[in-house]
């Protein structure tokens, strides 16, 4: 993951603090420069760094000494919260789009919409430059978006099916509109896209005007009782007059309720400056910030918000229609701190579950009631999504520190974690605390060790292991629940 070096240069400065109580005006110092640097390093805007470092200062000073709490706890608190205000604030405080707030989250018919006139499609605007992803991000927004039934047969550059029926269900009924005529391609790129996440693209060639195509597309959505329009514009490879009194034609023209901007991740706070000229120039309700499954160092991700105002929406995590997320400050600020990030895989592993099974798993998990049946379900499910290296990077504690042979070796201890989980009894299976607590554990684990052909040493290096992410997952999903109480429900 891109914050692989950020996260460490934080935690190691954080280290320093050692055993220390107390945070002194004198003492924090040496940190805040250490962790400004390591902003700057990787391409934080300066400004940003600056009203961070500031803030983090504040806070960590500010705060009341809680006992028991040490300086590096402390510190680390401080530097979240601050990452969480840059970024956006609460999950909750920012609708995704529009359309979020009209329906998706409650899954309300497109007749009990809210914004605009009773009928009228939600219009989503997509701009950005060339290369930026934007065509891609029409396509993955529209499956983010759509009803879920899809065309297994078209499949565009994709080693793997999409597992459509995984994703969650938004029931919104969506047209895709091809406004960049410059690029002919791009329409072709746009009908392959629509077909292969099943959902219609409307066209009218290159001869057309961008502005005339987009009224066309938006009468057929009315007339047609599409509830949702995305329109792909044309990118250029720099800002220029003509793309921007293009934009605001169409602007005009269609009236969207989300004007979101394409930018690229790796291009890092460049990313962040597109978004500002942009927004002064149409006016963006956000942006949408893709190809963070690079290996960009995390910039753009911190400096959009602060230098353009304007929240980033989603994320894309890659080049299938499948790799779009949408972005939380307060689980994107637990990743650049190394903290991992627990939700998002629990969140992953419940979407490929059913909606019953989910909901007990989050609620288990925020108990600490997580069991050896549960590990089983989630590695079953982490498996059928394919990549365990995505995943692997997200784990807590494992930020920065996987290399492909490590991700084999991961691959292979979760097969003998499994193969230990099968030799146990459906009590043990379902009490984790068997293991631990009761007078019995040394006799369980000798007959599973016996009974699986690993050593009592490894059980018990797995029993413990299992045990550490319990706790740790109670501890995310509760902190994660104060804050954004719907976040299970997402
Ligand atoms: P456009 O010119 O802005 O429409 O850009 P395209 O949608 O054609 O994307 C340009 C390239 O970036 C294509 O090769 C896409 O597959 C790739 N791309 C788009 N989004 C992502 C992403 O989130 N991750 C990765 N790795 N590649 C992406």
């Amino acid at each position: 993951m891109m914050f692989d070096q950020l996260a460490g240069a934080i935690s190691s400065v954080v280290k320093e603090f050692g055993p220390r109580q107390r945070i002194t005006e004198e003492g924090i110092k040496p940190a805040l420069r250490s962790v400004r640097r390591a902003l700057l390093d990787a391409d934080v805007n300066i400004d940003v760094a600056d009203a961070l470092i500031d803030g983090v200062r504040k806070r960590s000073l500010g705060e009341e000494v809680i006992k028991g709490v040490t300086a590096e706890q402390q510190f680390v608190k401080a530097m979240y919260d601050e990452l969480v205000d840059m970024m956006g604030g609460d999950s909750e405080a920012t609708p995704l789009m529009a359309v979020e707030m009209i329906g998706i989250k409650t899954n309300a018919p497109a007749s009990t919409l809210a914004v605009g006139q009773p009928g009228d499609p939600v219009v989503v605007l997509l701009a950005g430059l060339q290369g930026a992803g934007k065509t891609t991000a029409a396509g993955k927004l529209a499956l983010y978006l759509k009803e879920r039934e899809v065309d297994y047969s078209v499949e565009v550059e994709s080693d793997k099916p999409i597992m459509i029926n995984d994703l969650p269900k938004r029931n919104r009924k969506v047209l895709l509109a091809a406004a960049d005529v410059y690029r002919p391609a791009a329409i072709t790129q746009l009908e392959i896209l629509g077909k292969s996440v099943g959902v219609e693209v409307f066209s009218m060639g290159t001869d057309t005007d961008p502005v005339d195509i987009a009224q066309a597309a938006l009468e057929k959505a009315k007339a047609e009782g599409f509830d949702t329009l995305i329109v792909d514009t044309a990118g250029r490879q720099v800002i220029d007059d003509n793309l921007m009194a293009e934009l605001q034609r169409i602007q005009k023209t269609v009236k969207p309720d989300e004007t979101l901007l394409v930018v690229d991740a790796m291009t890092g706070q460049e990313a962040a400056s597109l978004t500002a000229a942009f927004d002064s120039a149409v006016g963006l309700t956000g942006a949408i910030l893709t190809k963070m499954d690079g290996d960009s160092r995390g910039g753009a991700a911190v400096s959009v918000r602060g230098v353009s105002g304007k929240p980033i929406k989603f994320i894309g995590v890659g080049e299938r229609t499948v790799d779009l997320e949408p972005f939380y400050p307060d689980r994107m600020a637990s990743r650049i701190l190394g903290m991992g990030d627990v939700l998002s895989i629990v969140e992953k592993a419940s979407a490929a579950l059913s909606t019953e099974d989910a909901a007990r798993m989050t609620e288990k998990a925020k108990n600490a009631q997580f069991d050896f049946d549960d590990f089983l379900q989630q590695a079953n499910a982490v498996k059928n999504m394919g990549s365990l290296g995505k995943m692997a990077k997200m784990m807590p504690g494992m930020n920065g520190m996987i290399s492909d042979e490590q991700l084999v070796t991961a691959e292979k201890r979760l097969k003998k974690n499994e193969a230990m989980i099968q030799c146990m009894t459906t009590e043990e299976r379902g009490n984790p605390d068997l293991f631990i607590r009761d007078k019995s554990s040394r006799e369980r684990i000798q007959r599973l060790a016996d009974e699986s052909g690993y050593s009592t040493t490894e059980i018990r290096q797995f029993i413990s292991e299992f045990q550490k992410m319990r706790t740790m997952m109670s501890r995310m999903t509760k902190s994660a629940g104060a804050m954004n109480p719907d976040s299970d429900e997402e």
